[in-house]
């Protein structure tokens, strides 16, 4: 089984998290915004294979939101970091 090192919880069991998908989209201003824009912050993801940023939370623990960076391929988490943190370097866009 998967596990999961929270921020604040430190390592826990994959079975008490929630996947949040994809971290650091970028809302556009729905003032401005035109449809395609809307259309692909709503249902375009990058879906690679590799490193890259996800948001999980912690559902049955601390019932907090994180980031983490983690590798698809290999499952491996890299890093954990909160909301307020910056993105790590390790991930290029
Ligand atoms: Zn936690």
């Amino acid at each position: 089984m998967l596990e999961i090192p929270c921020p604040w919880c430190g390592p826990r069991d994959e079975s008490e998290f929630a996947y949040g998908g994809e971290a650091h989209l970028n809302r556009p201003d729905p003032e401005t915004a035109s449809d395609r824009e809307w259309a692909a912050y709503l249902y375009y993801r990058d879906n690679k294979a590799g490193v890259h940023a996800e948001r999980w939370h912690h559902t049955h623990g601390c019932r907090r939101w994180f980031n983490a960076v983690r590798d698809t391929v290999t499952y491996r988490f890299h890093s954990v970091y909160t909301m307020d943190d910056e993105q790590p370097a390790e991930i290029d866009q």
